[in-house]
C-alpha cells in the first residue's frame, strides 16, 4: 500500500526580488518573451507567489487535504552575510492579516498546519517553542508537525523539537535529488521509548524538475513505497504555483496526485499519518 502525504512549505508569499532575478535568469537562455512576463507579471497575475489558491482548487479536484508548513523567520539581515540576505528579504510576517486568515481557512477546511522551522531553530529549543506557540495560538489548537527551513539539521534537532513538544518530523529527505536518504523508506522513530516519528520526505519541487527521467523514477521510487507500505512525501512550495517563473510545476503536482490515485494509494495529512505511525508502535 501507498500512503501519499502533500506538504507545502511556505517560505514566502510575495515576489520581491524575484521581479529582478528571475527575468535575467530567462535572458540568459535567450528567451525574452519570459523575461517579460516575468518582469511584468504583476499586471497579469496580481500576487504570483501566493500560491494558495491554486492549492486549493488542484486538492479540492482530487478530494486530497495537504499539509502547509508556515515558516516565522526572525533571522537578522546583515549587510556583511550575504547568506542572511535571502532569508531575510521577501520574508513575511506570520501575523500578516492574509497570513493568519489563510491559516484558519486551511484548517477549518481540512488542510493541516505545521511549523516550518527557521533557518536557525533546528538546534535551538526557545526559538521552537516560540514559533510552535505563536503558530497555535492563530490556528487555536496544538500543531504537532514540523519540518525544518533548508532542511537544516544536527544530530540534536530531533531531541529539541520532541521537547519542544512536537510529535513528528519530516526534514529527513535528499537536498538534491529525489528518493530516500540514506535508503531509508519507511518512517521510524530516532528517540526510544518517545511518542514521536520521523516520516521522511520523498519528493521536493525543485529537485523533482531538474532530475533527468523524472516520472520513470517516480515510479521507482512509487514501487519501493508500495513494497515496504511507506509513505510518499512530496514538497511543492506555494511560490512555486505560479507558471512564468516555475514553468512544467503545477502540472507536475496535478500529475503526481492523479498517478496516485489511479494507482489506488491512501492519502492523508500528515498528522494523520503520524497518528497511524504513533498507533502502531
Ligand atoms: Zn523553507
Amino acid at each position: 500500500m501507498i500512503h501519499v502525504c502533500l506538504t507545502h512549505d511556505i517560505d514566502r508569499i510575495d515576489k520581491t526580488y524575484q521581479y529582478l532575478t528571475k527575468p535575467l535568469a530567462a535572458l540568459k537562455t535567450g528567451n525574452i518573451g519570459l523575461a517579460l512576463r516575468r518582469a511584468f507579471s504583476p499586471q497579469t497575475v496580481r500576487r504570483p507567489y501566493w500560491g494558495f489558491d491554486k492549492i486549493m482548487q488542484i486538492e479540492e479536484k482530487y478530494r486530497v487535504r495537504s499539509t502547509c508548513f508556515f515558516l516565522n523567520e526572525s533571522i537578522k539581515c546583515k549587510l556583511t552575510k550575504p547568506k542572511t540576505w535571502k532569508l531575510a528579504l521577501g520574508r513575511y510576517d506570520i501575523h500578516d492579516k492574509r497570513i493568519v486568515s489563510i491559516i484558519k481557512e486551511l484548517d477549518a477546511n481540512g488542510w493541516e498546519i505545521g511549523v516550518h522551522g527557521s533557518y536557525n531553530s533546528y538546534n535551538n529549543y526557545d526559538l521552537l517553542k516560540h514559533e510552535k506557540e505563536t503558530l497555535e495560538a492563530i490556528v487555536g489548537h496544538e500543531v504537532i508537525g514540523i519540518r525544518q527551513h533548508y532542511l537544516n539539521f544536527c544530530d540534536n534537532t530531533w531531541q529539541v523539537q520532541h521537547q519542544a513538544g512536537f510529535k513528528y518530523d519530516s526534514t529527513w529527505g535528499l537536498t538534491r535529488g529525489i528518493g530516500f536518504k540514506n535508503e531509508k523508506v519507511k518512517p521510524f522513530f530516532p528517540i526510544a521509548n518517545a511518542d514521536y516519528c520521523e516520516i521522511p520526505m520523498t519528493i521536493m519541487d525543485g529537485s523533482f524538475a531538474s532530475t533527468p527521467e523524472r516520472w520513470k523514477k517516480f515510479d521507482k521510487i512509487a514501487e519501493e513505497i508500495d513494497k515496504q507500505n511507506a509513505y510518499l512525501v512530496i514538497n511543492y512550495h506555494n511560490n512555486n504555483f505560479d507558471k512564468f517563473d516555475f514553468p512544467s510545476y503545477v502540472e507536475d503536482y496535478e500529475r503526481m496526485i492523479a498517478t496516485m490515485k489511479n494507482a489506488g494509494a491512501l492519502f492523508m495529512t500528515m498528522g494523520e499519518a503520524c497518528r497511524m505511525i504513533l498507533d502502531s508502535m
